[in-house]
């Protein structure tokens, strides 16, 4: 459909960091790829994205992210696997959501060769730096913000879309114990908790610091008008399993469309795993892990892929979850990793080779 951009013109590093980095200890996102892909957007409309040289950015003290948050980002993977072949994982969902949240915030979208053609190049350019260590990748950061000056309050004329690769090893946040929320909301009808959009991290790092200060890791953020049904795990969706039977959810304004979520239902219903999108009460949860029915809770995301919790915190109360010898969470991020990695066949054609 979108033709092959041949003219993404590729700027060298004149010496590379490859060296410097210790591949065998890697934390997450902590270290930085040679190279970077920038595309602006100037005059109406986006310009040729081009392969330069990972470098800090100049912008003005009036540019618009600074003062109207405008700002969205992606979170996506490239394997390596034995025989060095790259592979990316649902990528095309990564570039519409972008555009969706990109949408919400008045920013302009991108063509979907820039996205695809402009992701691939810098791939092929820093191909060395994805890792191939059991569990590790690289992390790929898209984001677009805007760049443009002025303090009136309006959408800017000038924006930056980057993409920065990360080499990460595997994502353990051990055990995550979580609060579930009474007070605070990360999104609300009508609002922006659909998009990926800067802003709504902003406003959940208060409620998470005050949860940690509680001695949890994590925040389950409830729906905003009643605080009574169960919506998110911290930046993650939620699975919650009552008997052998794995709920989640229903995506809306609130709740984020998750490729990992989207993802595990998929896979689930495929190998006979009972498989429930609804909503969840916290009262269903609180009734489940007191009658010995609940089994396992598990965030879900690019990141971790699936991040098991081990209890969680509810109106002064602390509940435990069992510790099982089999559990979905651990089946079904082997299954999705191994085909990530190309480990194992792909019946629904997720994986997509970097040529
Ligand atoms: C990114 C994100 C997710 C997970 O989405 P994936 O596509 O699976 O990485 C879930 N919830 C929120 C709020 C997010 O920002």
């Amino acid at each position: 459909m979108s033709a092959i951009i041949n003219d993404i013109e590729i700027i060298k590093a004149k010496t590379t960091k490859i060296n410097d980095v210790d591949f065998d200890n890697l934390k997450f996102g902590h270290v930085f790829s040679d190279h970077m892909l920038e595309c602006n957007y100037e005059n109406g409309k986006w310009q040729t994205p081009k392969v330069v040289p990972y470098q800090g950015i100049t912008l003005d003290p009036s540019a618009k992210i600074f003062h109207y948050g405008q700002s969205v980002f992606e979170g996506m993977k490239a394997y390596k696997d034995a025989d060095k072949n790259v592979w990316l994982f649902r990528p095309l969902e990564n570039f519409k959501r972008l555009n969706i949240s990109s949408k919400r915030l008045a920013i302009p979208e991108l063509p979907e060769n820039y996205f695809m053609d402009g992701l691939q190049a810098l791939l092929e350019v820093d191909k060395d730096w994805i890792p191939t260590n059991e569990g590790s990748s690289l992390y790929i950061r898209p984001f677009v913000f805007a760049s443009g000056n002025g303090f009136h309050a309006s959408p800017a004329d000038a924006y930056k879309f980057i993409i920065c690769t990360a080499p990460s090893g595997s994502y353990f946040a051990g055990d995550v114990k979580v609060l579930i929320e009474e007070k605070y909301s990360r999104s609300a009808n009508g609002g922006v908790g659909f998009a990926k959009a800067g802003g709504n991290y902003a406003g959940q790092f208060y409620p998470t610091q005050l949860a940690i200060e509680k001695g949890y890791q994590q925040v389950i953020w409830t729906d905003d008008n009643t605080h009574e049904y169960i919506e998110e795990a911290g930046a993650m969706n939620i699975f919650v399993r009552i008997n052998d039977t794995l709920i989640t959810g229903p995506t809306s304004d609130r709740i984020l469309d998750g490729i990992t979520r989207k993802s595990i239902i998929e896979l689930a219903k495929s190998e006979g795993i009972p498989v429930e999108v609804r909503k969840i009460t916290v009262s269903e949860v609180v009734e489940a892990a007191k009658n010995g029915s609940l089994k396992e809770m598990f965030g879900a995301g690019t990141a971790a892929v699936i991040s098991p919790i081990s209890g969680f915190g509810y109106k002064e109360a602390d509940y435990d979850l069992p510790q099982l010898e089999d559990t979905y969470a651990a089946y079904l991020k082997k299954r999705i990793t191994d085909i990530q990695t190309n480990k194992a066949e792909d019946p629904f054609g997720w994986r997509f080779q970097v040529k």
